[in-house]
């Protein structure tokens, strides 16, 4: 049976539907019309979908599954399709979906990474408890405006008027290095595999660290956290053998917290690492994150395994590949 790899057209696309063609699959972008010609300029992609808006992806269903199209999720799913997406969509896609209701709860995520013996910021859950430097974060607000900081609980309740009764929480401000890990576990091979390191560039927060003190002293300006761009990261070889562990043990848990569902394929640990060399998880995503997109042509930590270059993109269409040919597709899909 033939299979054709579709994505939304959007956040990490190129990189999946690259590494799916690399690997021998049909290509199929789905795209809003204003998108659709710029997607269509690359020629790995065999076919581009034109749709009014994304939501529309549902009204074509049957069309895809009568293609066999595997569905890549990314992480404009969940901005473009809406919260709970994974409930609707029929046609299958790479990725437990049960995961993503731990991943999309904010308290069932914190229980899931404790589980897995990581290192968590500090939470508050009143204002008057406040002891040092918070971040606070509106729920649904991914990696950007709504978050702000808060110097202490006068400062807090200043700030939070704004935002009415919206949902937030209230997080240890962490002084360190952030850094993204992404990884991928194999089900057909049972292992961990480092795809590779980021670090986001942030707007307008890291304008304002270029700002020299003199100057930056007299800006009232709040730090805003809209990704742009991501830089690529090696770290301390020192550090590899922890940031193996942390994967296999969020893999373990998972499977112990949802038996047979567990979290399988790509994911990434949000980190910062204090100065004791400690990591602190700020978040788990349980898909492809944009920052592999850096690594289309494969990353240092890739390159130590495979004798060619390997994108997240390129893996999952291979693990995809190995699945069908050892008849275990159903494991994968969801
Ligand atoms: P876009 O298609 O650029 O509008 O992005 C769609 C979604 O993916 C938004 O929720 C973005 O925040 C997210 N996204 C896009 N690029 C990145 C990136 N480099 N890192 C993290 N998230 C991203
Ligand atoms: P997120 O949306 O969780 O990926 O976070 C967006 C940005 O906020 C990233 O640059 C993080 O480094 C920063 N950030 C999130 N949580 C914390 C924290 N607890 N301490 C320090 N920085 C944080």
């Amino acid at each position: 049976m033939k299979y054709t790899i579709a994505t939304l057209a959007s956040h990490s696309a190129l990189q999946i539907l690259k590494g799916a063609k690399d690997e021998g699959f049909e290509t199929l972008a789905i795209a809003t019309r204003d998108k659709a010609s710029f997607y269509k300029r690359f020629s790995f992609i065999n076919e581009v979908i034109e749709l009014d808006t994304y939501r529309d992806l549902f009204k074509i269903e049957n069309k895809l599954k009568q293609r066999n199209v595997i569905i890549i999720p990314h992480g404009s799913f969940v901005a473009y399709l809406g919260e709970d997406y994974e409930k609707k969509l029929e046609v299958p896609q790479y990725g437990s979906k049960k995961v993503l209701t731990w991943e999309g709860d904010r308290l069932k995520q914190m229980k899931w990474l404790e589980e897995s013996n990581l290192l968590l910021p500090k939470l508050y859950n009143q204002a008057s408890s406040i002891d040092q430097l918070v971040i606070v974060k509106l729920y649904g607000a991914k990696g950007g405006s709504g978050y702000f900081l808060a110097a202490n609980q006068e400062d807090f309740q200043k700030k939070i008027i704004k935002f009415k009764k919206e949902k937030y929480i209230i997080q240890q401000y962490l002084v360190g290095t952030p850094v993204y890990l992404q990884y991928f576990y194999s089900k057909m091979e049972n292992r961990i595999e480092l795809m590779g390191i980021d670090r986001r560039y942030e707007t307008n927060v890291d304008g304002l660290s270029r700002i020299p003190y003199q100057y930056a002293k007299s800006i009232d300006m709040e730090p805003t956290y809209t990704v742009i761009g991501n830089f690529p990261i090696v770290v301390r070889e020192s550090l590899l053998p922890e940031i193996y562990a942390m994967g296999e043990r969020v893999v373990a848990a998972s499977q112990k917290l949802i038996p047979g569902q567990g979290l399988y394929g790509p994911f990434c640990l949000e980190t910062i690492i204090t100065k004791n060399q400690k990591f602190y998880c700020i978040e788990i995503s349980c898909r492809i994150v944009a920052g592999t997109n850096l690594f289309v042509n494969g990353s240092p930590y890739t390159d130590l395994v495979y004798n060619e270059p390997m994108s997240t993109g390129k893996r999952i269409a291979r693990e995809i590949k190995n699945a069908i040919r050892l008849n275990r597709l159903k494991e994968i899909l969801d």
